[in-house]
Order: structure tokens, then sequence, then C-alpha cells
């Protein structure tokens, strides 16, 4: 069975957009997930402590027949792969991998929320969300309308990159 799945990538250490790009490409070179779609990227100004680089962000769209807790079991290896370092909350990092939806699951467990609870307090993951949704609304049948006030203010600039 396949499944749907959001993914938010962020990062604001060492070469964030490559962070960015090679998290993408182990996303794709996993034998059980396809990356469908990626959004624009884009440069965000950091959530929490404001003594560290602004963040690049994008999102991307998956199948995938992995189940959730394997799904973020790979997101949190590959974010390892790439040198994460828990080292303080909502600190600088070279790569957070964030689930945002799986179809339409709703779950509270310890280790994983769905929708990801945060989604509608960031621009850095409305705007990525936008470029891959359109304006249909989110799976979990939020439309944007509701969302963008919530998020208006907060800086936020589109990329324009080549590759
Ligand atoms: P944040 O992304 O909020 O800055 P972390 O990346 O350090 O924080 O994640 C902290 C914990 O959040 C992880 O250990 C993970 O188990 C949990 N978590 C809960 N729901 C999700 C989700 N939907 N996607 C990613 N992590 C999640
Ligand atoms: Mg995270």
């Amino acid at each position: 069975m396949r499944h749907i799945a959001y993914i938010a990538l962020g990062a604001n250490l060492q070469e964030p957009l490559r962070q960015l790009q090679q998290a993408l490409q182990h996303l794709a070179e996993h034998a059980a997930i396809t990356v469908l779609a990626c959004s624009s990227f884009y440069r965000s100004a950091p959530v929490g402590p404001q003594d560290q680089d602004d963040f690049i962000n994008a999102a991307c769209r998956i199948s995938t027949e992995l189940a959730p807790d394997a799904l973020l079991a790979q997101l949190q290896r590959i974010e390892s792969a790439h040198g994460r370092q828990r080292l303080r909350h909502w600190g600088p990092r070279s790569l957070d991998l964030d689930l945002l939806f799986y179809d339409d699951l709703v779950l509270h467990d310890t280790q994983l929320t769905l929708p990801h609870p945060r989604i509608a307090e960031r621009a850095f993951v409305l705007y990525p969300l936008h470029d891959l949704l359109g304006d249909a609304p989110l799976p979990d049948g939020r439309v944007w309308a509701q969302l963008w006030p919530g998020v208006a203010g907060q800086r936020i600039e589109r990329l324009h990159t080549s590759d």
C-alpha cells in the first residue's frame, strides 16, 4: 500500500542549501520512498533564539510504503547522517526533517504527532507547502484563507536557485 506524506526540510548550518539538496537526494535514493514533488527553497528568519543564522527551508511530497514510525526513523537517520546534534531547543541545526502529514492520519504518540502540531504557526512551513498544494486545502481540511493571517509578518523570501 502506498501512502502520501509531506516532509518539511530546514537547515541553518554548514551550507544549508546543500544540506537540503542532499537530504532530498537521500530520500529519493530510499527503495521505499518516491519523491513526487519539491517546493521552492526559501530563506526565513530563525524561530526562537535570534543569535543564529537564517534558515533555508523547503518541503516535498513523497509516496512511501513505510509506516509512519518507520518513516520518522528514516528521517532521523538522515538527520544524523548530516551531523545533526540536538544542542539546544530551536537552536541552530545542520538539518531538520519534520513529517507534516501522512495521508490524513491523526496520531498522538510519544515520538510522533500527526499532523505536525506547528504547521499553522510557521511561514517557513506554509510557503513551501503552498507550492506543493496550490490553493487546495491541507490534507486535514484546513484552508489557506484561515492560515495566512497567522503567519503574516514573519520574514521569508523565495530563493532563486538554478538547480
Ligand atoms: P523541532 O523539529 O520541533 O525543532 P526536533 O526536530 O528536535 O524539534 O524534534 C523533536 C522530536 O519531535 C523528535 O524526537 C520526534 O520524535 C518528535 N516529533 C513528533 N512529531 C513529529 C513529526 N510530525 N515530525 C517530526 N518529529 C516529530
Ligand atoms: Mg524536527
